[in-house]
């Protein structure tokens, strides 16, 4: 089936195909005649299911015949919530691109924290057709008396489940409350946990639904292995494998921005071209890791969580859990990071003596039963700690047998590994 049959114009067709979009994508087949109707919609896709450009198409159709017509001094027609800065700059991204043939061309706003306000506010000034906002900064705006929501005639909060992870309900609710009641409301998640549920309830009404199911067919083509090393070895076993197996790009998670650093800069000194990616770098040396790392002059980038809904590197072949993530939805976004637009990926996690636990928990919640592999000279020969115990069950997950952790346990753990991005 091509873009041309949902109902877009030739204009957006076209800049589809230019993007390399050849056919529209389940999620895409699926939400984008709903949303030209004008209808609220809730999808429900993994990550690189192509559901940016599901909601991106379509809103470009809606917006474009106002445009100029109805751009008034500090009001915006569309409005578009992400989690973090990066998806932030991705999304504005992907809405520049598919926007390029529009005639004419609609004004497409960025928004987000970390860098001076003054140009966002002056960029607001004479209106804009659609922003792309992270919450915190978008309420910055509006208590400036820079831009007012009472106009915006489409919502769309992207990765709302992150949006609420990371602390932004009290703000989402601020901002509906300021926008009119007249509007057509988009709501993506890849979960849904019951506050999420309860969320696209309140905004929602009668939503076309659109879910892609998590099948292998539809599942992005990852390899995914796990390698039993010592907390120590890691990396040497790193380097080890960037070598051995000519890892072009390779994208590393770990827990904490000191280990972003120490990581980073151990692989620098042995000679790679590393670099650290955590929220406690500037806005703009973020700006610059990401796109140094797109156009292959970085080959490693260590990572904290903040990286890993942001990054869109086709070609990124390989994720390295380094220090596994918190929880199974960590895992999937994180690895959803590799094997993006139907290309192979491939994802390694280290386990060692003391995550074991915590590692057959994600896997169990995954549906995989992979075999701990050794790599040759990396044997492990550590043995699990007594604390390991209580790391495991600071995902909240429970379901590991043995001594239950007290609520003090829980929290004391929970502090311990809450480790802001
Ligand atoms: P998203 O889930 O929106 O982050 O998109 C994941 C990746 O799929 C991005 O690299 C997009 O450029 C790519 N993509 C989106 N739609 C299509 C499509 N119809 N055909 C091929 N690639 C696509």
């Amino acid at each position: 089936m091509p873009f041309s049959t949902l109902g877009l114009s030739s204009a957006l067709c076209e800049a589809a195909y230019a993007a390399g979009f050849q056919t529209p994508t389940p999620v895409q087949a699926g939400a984008i005649a709903a949303v030209l109707e004008g209808r609220d919609l809730l999808v429900r896709a993994q990550t690189g299911s192509g559901k940016t450009a599901a909601f991106a198409l379509p809103l470009l159709q809606r917006v474009v015949p106002d445009v100029q017509l109805r751009r008034a001094p500090r009001r915006i027609q569309a409005l578009v919530l992400v989690p973090t800065r990066e998806l932030a700059v991705q999304v504005g991204d992907v809405l520049k691109a598919l926007a390029r043939k529009l005639v004419p061309a609609p004004k497409i706003s960025v928004v987000f924290g970390g860098v001076s306000i003054n140009p966002q506010m002056m960029g607001l000034r004479g209106g804009s057709d659609i922003v792309v906002a992270t919450p915190g900064r978008l309420l910055d705006l509006v208590d400036h008396n820079a831009v007012h929501l009472d106009q915006v005639r489409t919502l769309v909060l992207d990765e709302a489940d992150r949006l609420l992870e990371q602390g932004f309900s009290e703000e989402l609710g601020r901002i509906v409350a300021l926008l009119g009641a007249e509007r057509q409301s988009l709501f993506l998640s890849a979960t849904f946990a019951p506050p999420v549920s309860a969320l696209a309830q309140q905004l929602l009404r009668d939503p076309v639904q659109v879910a892609v199911p998590d099948t292998t067919d539809t599942r992005p083509d990852i390899a995914q292995s796990a390698i039993a090393v010592d907390t120590h070895a890691r990396t040497q076993l790193l380097r080890h494998l960037i070598k051995q197996y000519g890892w072009s790009r390779t994208l590393v998670f770990v827990a904490t921005k000191y280990s972003a650093e120490i990581v980073a800069d151990k692989l620098r000194k042995a000679g790679l071209n590393a670099e650290p990616l955590h929220g406690q770098l500037s806005q703009g040396k973020r700006s610059q890791v990401l796109e140094d790392f797109k156009a292959s002059r970085i080959s490693v980038v260590v990572a904290t969580d903040l990286a890993a809904r942001g990054i869109d590197v086709v070609e990124l072949p390989v994720v390295v859990n380094y220090d596994l993530p918190r929880s199974a939805d960590d895992y999937t976004h994180r690895i959803g990071r590799t094997g993006r637009a139907g290309q192979a990926g491939l994802a390694v996690s280290f386990v060692s003596a003391d995550t074991e636990a915590h590692w057959r928990l994600i896997e169990k919640r995954q549906g995989l039963a992979l075999d701990l592999e050794a790599v040759e000279g990396f044997e492990p020969t550590e043995v699990a700690t007594a604390t390991a115990e209580r790391f495991v069950d600071a995902s909240g997950n429970g379901g590991v047998k043995g001594k239950r952790p007290s609520k003090k346990d829980k929290l004391r753990a929970a502090a311990e590994q809450a480790q802001p991005h």
